[in-house]
Formats: structure tokens, C-alpha cells, sequence
């Protein structure tokens, strides 16, 4: 899967398409495959690259959602306890069950989180990871070597899917290139084309390689955007209002001595009334999250101090040897494109199901949910746009696709001890996934920048060594690729 085929096939398409997507993140992803799979014409547009956004910045849990469950939201989790079901089987290469244990100090919280995490259990009826039990002092040590001892008498077990959630996005874009929409990177919407009643007609957009811009046409126009939906509401009408209360979380990373063996602790209940994770993941511990709103997304939102503060405090209060903040290999924020409510008084009170909105000029915005339930997002927006735009019924076929494999590479050359990333994999990136920058292959073919962030940045120079020549780039290209990443990594690391 290269550039230069996703333009042979745009090119190569003739009349409007039967879907144009707009924003390349999980949500994007799921539209392009669902509505491609079902036989319509796909071309999905992304401004940067493919899971630049939120979807590269989740706490990498394929789950129901523990929290939703104390809000009462029971059919949510439902939804996404089958989806977490679904993605195990279709995507088994991508998706792990891992243990989470709920470590208890009261006595109270064995029993209370226990039964709780039962209840979770049989939501997921057929699609189950395991059923949850209570552990003694000893299981929970035995498991959580590195828990905080004082006052422990025992924990919870339950089971959730664990992820690499860019992974997961690329290997969903060549899923749906392998069932023939046409996907670009580097291709920002600048602007909605409507016919002469006002009703979107198309899109413009600008490839941010060469400059060129191009107009396509299309049946039905979604907009999943995610955080960035009411920009491209406005787009197509200036009158719209907000609909989006976009709220920021943030996670650290550290080694694995902070969490080694693997189970991964849930706390759920921290000072400001949310659940927080510790998990393995790829050899580190990662910790996280908050729920700050923020006013607008930003393209590459920053950690505040307090967030951080406040991840090192609760991490502390559970781990026996307290994380500093010279322990961080790296931290990174997301921004969540949660939906408005009149109702709730903060966003982690806002809902995380999803909102699939017809806009007046005839777009369809799709946004809101989460990672877990892109597909089931996807079955719905695709059903609703093809009645909109008297497209054929044709089924949804998502909930037994497999999702691309790119199996394993031949052992070569690693780029830096700290991190298992070697010349193979760089050279896939830049050959089959349509990695075009030194951060595209950093933090998202790999995860390089999310592991650790000094390491990242000594990697730079010998990735854009190794890319220039295949991208046909010359030297200043190279340069210039690391100077930019270094700018970015910059931010995925706390002043001291
Ligand atoms: C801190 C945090 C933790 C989370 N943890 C989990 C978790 O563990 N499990 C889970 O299931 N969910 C989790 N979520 C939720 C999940 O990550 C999001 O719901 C999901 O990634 C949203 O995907 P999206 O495609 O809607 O948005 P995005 O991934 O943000 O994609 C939108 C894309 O649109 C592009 N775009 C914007 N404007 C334009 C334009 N004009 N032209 C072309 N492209 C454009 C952007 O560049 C972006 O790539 C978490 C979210 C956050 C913030």
C-alpha cells in the first residue's frame, strides 16, 4: 500500500464516489472499511497522518468500560463489551486478554468490587474474557509484585483487551485499501462543495506535500473528525453550533520495573472521582489518565504540570517505590471528542456513547464513542448515510472481517538498545504503510516516541537516514525531518 497507488486509484475513479471520509482515526478507518466491504466507492481524507489525533493517544484498552458500569450506563458497556468480543476474534494478531487487578485496603472493597466486576462479566455473556474472582494478600503480591504493601488485604481480578492502538489504525487503513477505498495521508479538507440548494455536493482538499488541490464529488460526505468535527462543521455551515466538549487526558510512561509480570491495576476510585491504570505495555509501565477540558483541540496537545502532578501522586499512593518525574520516559496527551450535554456538570460525567448527527447542509458528522467501538460506530453511520444518499441496501459484513495482518519481518538490525525497533521495520513503514515523516514512523509505524522519548530522538537521525532515499529525499529533507521531531519529542518529556 503506497501513496502513489491510493492517487492511481482516485485518479482512475470516475463520477462522484458513494462515500468521501473525512479524518483518518479509528472512526474514519471503521467508515471507510464498513461502507468499502459493503461494494460503495470509498475515498478517505486525512489532513496529517493516519491516527495523528486521539486514536494513537488512548490508554490502549479494548474494554467495556469499568466506570460506565458505576454510572448505570449498562447497555454502553454491553455494546462494548460484544465489540471487545469482536475485535479479539477478528483481529487476534492486534488484541490481548490481560489481567487487571483492583487492589482492596478496606474491607469493604473486596466484596463491593468483586460483585461489581461479576456483573461486568455477564454483560459480556458469549463474548467473556475470563471470569473475575477476589484474591487473598498473597495472590494480589503474587501477581502485583510491586504494589503498595501497607494496609493490602487482597484485590479483584477481572479481564479486559489490551491494544497498540496505532497498530491497530494502520492495519485498519490497509484493511480497507484491501477491500478498495482510496485512502490518503497528507490531504487536508479546506473546504465543502454544495450544490446550488446548499446540500454537500464534495470536498475540497490540498495534498501538504505537493500543495496541489483537487475537488472530489461524493454521494454521502462523513465527517470524522473526532475532537476536530465542529471545524469541519463550520465548514459547511458557518451558522452551526459547537457540539463538541473536548477534554484531555494524559498518560506517563516509566520502565517495567514500576509493573513487571503482567497484570495491569485499575484504581477505581481516584481524588477527583475517575478510575486510573497502570498496564504493561510493549516492555513499559504506562500510567494514565486525566479528564481536563480544554477549549479547543490542538493537533499536538501538551501534558499541563497539574496533570502530571497528579498522575505521579495517585501512581505513588499504589506503587511501593514512588515514580518521580525523572522516572518518565515519555507522556502524551489526547484529546476526547466527547459530545456536549446540557445536563453534565463535568466532562467525565458526559457520555461516551456515540452521535451519528445529519447536519442541515446534508453532511453527516459521526463522533464521540470510543476506540473499543469503532466498528459498531462505523455499522451505524454507514447504514444511516446510504439511506440519506439512496445508495443500494447492501448488509454490513464488519462483525466477521478479519483485519489485516502484515505477519512477522525477518530479524534485522535494531536501531537502539532501549527499544525493540530494527531496520525492518522502518523500511515496512516507509514501503507498505504509508509512513512519509521521521514522526510517522517514530510514533506511529513504531512506538518509539510513546515508549520513550530520549531514545526517540537519538533514533531520528538514522531513521531519516534510512528514509530519504526510498521517499526520494534528498539530504536537507533529512535535516529538516530531524529537526522537527526533535521539536516535537521535546514535548513528550517534562521540564525538569
Ligand atoms: C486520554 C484518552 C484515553 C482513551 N482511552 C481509550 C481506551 O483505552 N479505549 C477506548 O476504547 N477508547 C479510548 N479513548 C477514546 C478513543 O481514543 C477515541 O474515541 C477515538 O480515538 C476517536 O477517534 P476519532 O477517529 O473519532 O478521532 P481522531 O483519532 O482524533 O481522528 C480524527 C482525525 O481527523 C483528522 N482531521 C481533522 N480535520 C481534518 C480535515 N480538515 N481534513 C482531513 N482530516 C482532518 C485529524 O487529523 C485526525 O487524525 C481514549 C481517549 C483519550 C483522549
Amino acid at each position: 500500500m503506497t501513496r502513489a497507488e491510493q492517487y492511481r486509484r482516485l485518479h482512475n475513479h470516475d463520477g462522484p464516489w458513494d462515500f468521501i471520509v473525512i479524518g483518518g482515526g479509528a472512526t474514519g478507518a471503521g467508515v471507510a472499511i464498513d461502507a468499502a466491504a459493503r461494494g460503495y466507492s470509498v475515498l478517505l481524507l486525512e489532513r496529517h497522518d493516519f491516527g495523528k489525533g486521539t486514536s494513537s493517544r488512548s490508554t490502549k484498552l479494548v474494554h467495556g468500560g469499568v466506570r460506565y458500569l458505576e454510572q448505570g450506563n449498562l447497555s454502553l458497556v454491553m455494546e462494548a463489551l460484544k465489540e471487545r468480543g469482536l475485535l479479539l476474534q477478528n483481529a487476534p494478531h492486534l488484541v490481548r486478554n490481560l489481567g487487571f487487578v483492583v487492589p482492596t485496603y478496606d474491607w469493604w472493597e473486596s466484596p463491593f468490587y468483586g460483585l461489581g466486576l461479576k456483573l461486568y462479566n455477564l454483560l459480556a455473556g458469549k463474548y467473556g474474557f475470563g471470569a473475575s474472582r477476589i484474591l487473598s494478600k498473597e495472590e494480589t503480591l503474587e501477581r502485583l509484585p510491586t504494589i503498595n504493601t501497607e494496609g493490602l488485604r487482597g484485590g479483584v481480578i477481572y479481564f479486559d483487551g489490551q491494544f497498540d492502538d496505532a497498530r491497530l489504525l494502520i492495519n485498519l487503513v490497509t484493511t480497507a485499501w484491501e477491500q478498495g477505498a482510496a485512502l490518503l495521508n497528507y490531504s487536508a479538507v479546506i473546504a465543502i462543495v454544495k450544490d446550488a440548494d446548499g446540500f454537500v455536493d464534495g470536498v475540497r482538499f490540498r495534498d501538504l506535500e505537493t500543495g496541489e488541490e483537487y475537488e472530489a464529488m461524493a454521494k454521502a460526505v462523513v465527517n470524522a473528525t473526532g475532537p476536530f468535527a465542529d471545524a469541519l462543521r463550520t465548514l459547511a455551515d458557518s451558522t452551526a453550533e459547537p457540539m463538541i466538549a473536548p477534554s484531555q487526558g494524559i498518560h506517563l510512561v516509566f520502565d517495567s520495573s514500576f509493573l513487571p509480570g503482567d497484570s495491569a491495576i485499575m484504581v477505581p476510585h481516584t481524588t477527583d472521582g475517575r478510575v486510573m491504570f497502570a498496564i504493561p505495555w510493549h516492555g513499559h509501565t504506562l500510567v494514565g489518565t486525566t479528564d481536563t477540558p480544554v477549549a479547543e483541540a490542538a493537533a499536538e496537545p501538551v501534558a499541563l504540570e497539574r496533570e502530571i502532578e497528579f498522575i505521579l501522586h495517585t501512581a505513588s499512593l499504589y506503587l511501593a517505590r514512588k515514580p518521580t518525574r525523572a522516572d518518565i520516559l515519555s507522556m502524551f496527551a489526547g484529546i476526547r471528542p466527547l459530545v456536549k450535554s446540557d445536563s453534565a456538570t463535568n466532562t467525565a460525567a458526559l457520555s461516551r456513547g456515540h452521535v451519528i448527527r445529519i447536519e442541515n447542509s446534508g453532511m453527516i458528522t459521526v463522533c464521540g464513542g470510543k476506540w473499543t467501538t469503532y466498528r459498531h460506530m462505523a455499522e451505524d453511520c454507514v447504514n444511516q448515510a446510504a439511506t440519506l444518499a439512496y445508495l443500494p441496501d447492501r448488509p454490513c459484513i464488519t462483525a466477521n472481517l478479519k483485519i489485516f495482518d502484515p505477519g512477522e519481518l525477518p530479524q534485522s538490525e535494531l536501531l537502539h538498545p532501549a527499544l525493540p525497533y530494527t531496520v525492518a521495520d522502518i523500511r515496512r513503514a516507509v514501503r507498505d504503510e504509508m509512513a512519509r515523516t521521521v514522526e510517522d514512523v517514530l510514533a506511529r509505524r513504531t512506538r518509539a516516541l510513546f515508549l520513550n522519548a530520549r531514545a526517540a530522538m537519538e533514533m531520528a537521525e538514522c531513521v531519516a537516514g534510512l528514509i530519504a532515499p526510498e521517499l526520494g529525499r534528498d539530504a536537507a529533507w533529512a535535516h529538516e525531518q530531524v529537526e522537527s521531531f526533535r521539536e516535537t519529542a521535546a514535548s513528550y518529556l517534562p521540564a525538569q
